[in-house]
């Protein structure tokens, strides 16, 4: 088994996690329903993709309070 010879300063360790970050996420508006959604994805609002509706949203409805 290797070993590293001698350790790491917390420093060092840090100073390279510098570069080791989140890229900020690329949305485009959805043609259908124009929200915002991820480039080559199904649209989450509205499940269109292509011009087609691929998958079937289930709406959430409000529970309606008694009147
Ligand atoms: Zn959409």
């Amino acid at each position: 088994m290797p070993l590293p010879k001698r350790r790491h300063s917390k420093t060092r360790g840090r100073k390279r996690r510098t570069h080791w970050k989140l890229e900020k996420l690329n949305l485009a508006a959805c043609p259908q329903c124009k929200q915002p959604k991820l480039p080559h994805k199904v649209c989450a609002i509205c499940g269109y993709y292509n011009g087609r509706q691929v998958i079937e949203i289930k709406v959430k409805e409000k529970k309606k309070k008694a009147q």
